[in-house]
């Protein structure tokens, strides 16, 4: 753990909280790309189908995610096991009333609808409730950076005040928990109403959610507690104040000369996106999304922001080391330091790369909290967090199909 602390007083581990850079609006998307894994599409949807922005087109069956709408004007060109495509078109262009009329805003933010109603209210309107707390005692909103480079809290805080307010109001309102707090970078003069805001030391990892519970409360995860980002608090407030289904997300675009903080529609490209931002690729340029630590590299321009992403970055090439695959463990025992949970990642990561999922293993993949300091630690460049989360995915796998498998009658040949 020695290393661990002195690596995160690091300067580059700092979630940046004092430098404002506002938020403005993204381009307007000429094509869109929307994840419908898991989601069913509702009858009338189809190739062809002309759609309005608001408009629902997927349903997820629980409260995992929020449902699915369109967030633009535009025609359904294709849709598969995927990916919904919409083409952007102009409805002024079009006959009269080819287009559907979008839907009239909900008043969510009057008083009446309350509690697991409003849950579902807002799961209607888009919203993934499921982090937005389960019954519990203490309810922390997260409101730091996610990750160092990502730079939008601040501007969330100061500039969408009256979005954040509505977000804790809804929140509050959900009665999932009997008391709220607000977690921001220490020395931070920010407050809301009916919040008891804490400080916390603004430094990577403290950010991910369980850690933070650390840092907030003394312990290590308190049954009674949880943890809810201020990116999620955002879309609440923001079906909150316009009623509407939620279209937009937050996103920091990072290249290596500049970063801003931009509202980008659901499904944005990203080779829109920069495109918008004025950068042009070279080879051996790395795109992420999510942040520079635990984002997930793209291989295509056409993949696309998604509801809960909240980065965008560019890593040049030879900024980084590439990663290899199959590069060997040599041992050194970084990763193990460096790991604020206190799991083994190099022996999880053999586990995942050799398919070996015992008992005693399972667990250890459940305490990892993707912080993915032992990749980054890591000087074989080996994709150690990648390796993990395969392994927790494969696990996830297996443990759905053993639910669907019925268990044969004892004595059964
Ligand atoms: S990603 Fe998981 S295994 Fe790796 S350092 Fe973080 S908690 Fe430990
Ligand atoms: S940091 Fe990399 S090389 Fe060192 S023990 Fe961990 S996985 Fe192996």
């Amino acid at each position: 753990m020695k290393q661990y602390f002195q690596m995160i007083k690091a300067p580059r581990f700092r979630l940046v909280h004092d430098e404002h850079r506002p938020l403005s609006d993204g381009p307007a998307p000429r094509r869109i790309r929307l994840n419908r894994e898991g989601f069913s599409i509702v009858p009338g949807i189809r190739k062809k189908t002309l759609v309005c922005p608001g408009m629902l087109l997927a349903e997820y069956p629980t409260l995992d995610k929020g449902d699915l709408h369109a967030p633009i004007y535009g025609t359904i060109t294709e849709i598969n096991a995927r990916s919904i495509f919409v083409d952007a078109a102009d409805p002024a262009a079009a006959e009269p009333g080819a287009f559907p009329e979008p839907p009239a805003p909900a008043d969510l933010l009057q008083e009446g609808t309350e509690g697991e109603a409003l849950v579902q209210a807002v799961k209607r309107l888009g919203v993934n409730t499921r982090s937005l707390g389960r019954r519990i005692r203490t309810l922390i909103v997260n409101a730091l950076n996610p990750e160092p480079g990502v730079c939008w809290a601040e501007p969330m805080l100061s500039e969408h005040a009256d979005v954040i307010q509505a977000g804790l109001q809804l929140l509050r309102r959900f009665g999932r928990a009997e008391e709220l707090l607000l977690a921001v970078p220490r020395g931070a003069k920010v407050s809301f109403p009916g919040v008891t805001t804490v400080e916390v030391e603004p430094m990577y990892p403290n950010s991910v959610n369980e850690l933070l519970i650390r840092e907030v409360t003394g312990e290590e995860a308190p049954p009674d507690v949880a943890a809810v980002g201020l990116h999620n608090v955002w879309s609440l407030g923001r079906v909150g104040t316009t009623g509407l289904p939620l279209m937009e997300t937050v996103i920091t675009i990072g290249t290596a000369a500049s970063w801003a903080n931009t509202i980008v529609k659901n499904g944005s490209l990203v080779g829109e996106l920069l495109e918008f931002a004025n950068v042009s690729l070279k080879s051996g340029d790395t795109l992420l999304r999510g942040g520079p630590l635990r984002g997930e590299s793209l291989d295509r321009l056409d993949r696309s922001i998604t509801k809960g992403s909240y980065g965008f970055f560019v890593v040049n090439a030879g900024e980084v080391p590439p990663i290899e695959g199959d590069s060997p463990c040599i041992n050194c025992g970084a990763c193990i330091q460096a790991c604020p949970t206190r799991i083994d990642p190099r022996m999880l990561s053999r586990h995942a790369e050799f398919g070996k999922y015992d008992t005693p293993r399972r667990e250890n993949f459940r305490l990892c909290v993707d912080c993915g300091l032992c990749g980054y630690v890591c000087i074989a460049r080996r994709p150690v967090l990648q390796y993990i989360r395969l392994a927790i995915k494969k696990l996830e796998a297996e443990e759905r199909l053993a639910r669907l498998t019925p268990i044969e009658p004892a004595g059964k040949a």
